[in-house]
């Protein structure tokens, strides 16, 4: 039996999405995905999501949204989309347990993913001292030293979190000015525990006993290198769209972000829509996914009735 309309991915955008398909009598089949909730889920405190003036914690939003899905009747299945097959309609979805759906609209909802320096000794220490994600992570360096690596907000968010656990905190750039907004760049500055090692790059991740003890950097300036004595690394360079799934099916940029019509949120294939993170290297904030997945599940409602 074909649906009428599945939804990839469960962060705010494929939630908002999944409230308004179903408050449309759409009866979506929400796929999960790797990480349930998404980014949220690896998030304190929210204090931008309009309505909540006294913050609200990333996953209690996340439930709450899931909530209000699965109250209007969205179906939700716990797994990963590993292929689909956009080439005809119904398009059909191949699920990482051997099950398929088969669906008449599809919304790409699958968000973005932390990346990585891609450096030598990096991948081998994941959950050995180097992490993606300092809410999930951080309670593990009481009293120890970490160092983040990058410049941006994420970075300066995850600094400033980490010094509640950490002996101090060093945050490591590869240029001598931060890219991070200028509320962000002020609060980690006046934070006593963090220090700065700029206008350097990463080139090792150094370990004994399977355990991170320092990064080697190379200072760009003098070209000389140094090892940062540390119990942990935290990656805080941004993020890649999860999009590798649709092998080259859809159109993306350069980078991989799916390519949107711009007004709607409609893709270059007849029926597939997409929104949040996945389709937005701009904003990737909850509150333009959020209406982004509003847009889309609005799109595939109006896309439906025209084929009737
Ligand atoms: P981002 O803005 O893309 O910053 C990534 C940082 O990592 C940059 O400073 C970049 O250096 C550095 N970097 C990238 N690749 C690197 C590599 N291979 N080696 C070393 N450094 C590398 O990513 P983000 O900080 O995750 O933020 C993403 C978006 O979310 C932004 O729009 C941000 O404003 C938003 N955000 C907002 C909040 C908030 O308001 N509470 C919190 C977090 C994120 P360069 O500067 O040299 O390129």
């Amino acid at each position: 039996m074909s649906e009428k309309v599945v939804i990839l991915g469960t962060g705010p955008a494929g939630y908002t999405a999944a409230i308004y398909a179903a408050r449309a009598n759409l009866n979506p089949v929400v796929i999960e995905g790797d990480e349930p909730g998404g980014q949220l889920m690896l998030t304190t405190e929210v204090e931008n999501f309009p309505g909540f003036p006294d913050a609200v914690m990333g996953p209690d939003l996340m439930e709450s949204m899931k909530k209000q899905a699965e109250r209007f009747g969205a179906q939700f299945v716990f797994g990963r989309a590993q292929t689909v097959d956009l080439s005809h309609r119904p398009f059909t979805i191949a699920m990482d347990d051997g099950t398929s759906y088969e669906t008449d609209a599809l919304i790409i909802s699958t968000g973005a993913t932390a990346k990585l320096l891609e450096i030598p000794g990096e991948s081998e220490l994941i959950g050995r001292g180097v992490s993606t994600c300092a809410t999930c992570d951080g309670f593990f360096f009481k009293d120890k030293r970490i160092i983040v690596v990058g410049g941006g907000d994420s970075a300066m968010e995850e600094a400033t979190f980490l010094t509640r656990y950490a002996s101090e905190v060093t945050i490591v750039h590869r240029r001598d000015t931060l890219r991070a907004s200028k509320v962000m760049q002020e609060r980690a500055h006046k934070n006593p525990k963090i220090r700065w090692v700029m206008d350097a790059t990463p080139v090792a991740v150094e370990s004994a006993d399977n355990r991170v003890t320092g990064l080697t950097v190379r200072h760009n300036q003098t070209g000389e290198t140094e090892t940062l004595a540390t119990e942990g690394l935290f990656v805080s360079i941004g993020h890649r769209p999860n999009t590798e799934f649709l092998a080259g099916q859809i159109k993306t940029d350069g980078v991989g972000y799916i390519i949107t019509n711009g007004l709607d949120t409609a893709t270059n294939i007849d029926g597939v829509f997409a929104c949040g993170d996945v389709a937005d290297s701009r904003y990737r904030q909850a509150i333009t996914a959020a209406g982004s997945g509003c847009k889309a599940s609005m799109d595939v409602e109006r896309w439906l009735e025209s084929r009737e």
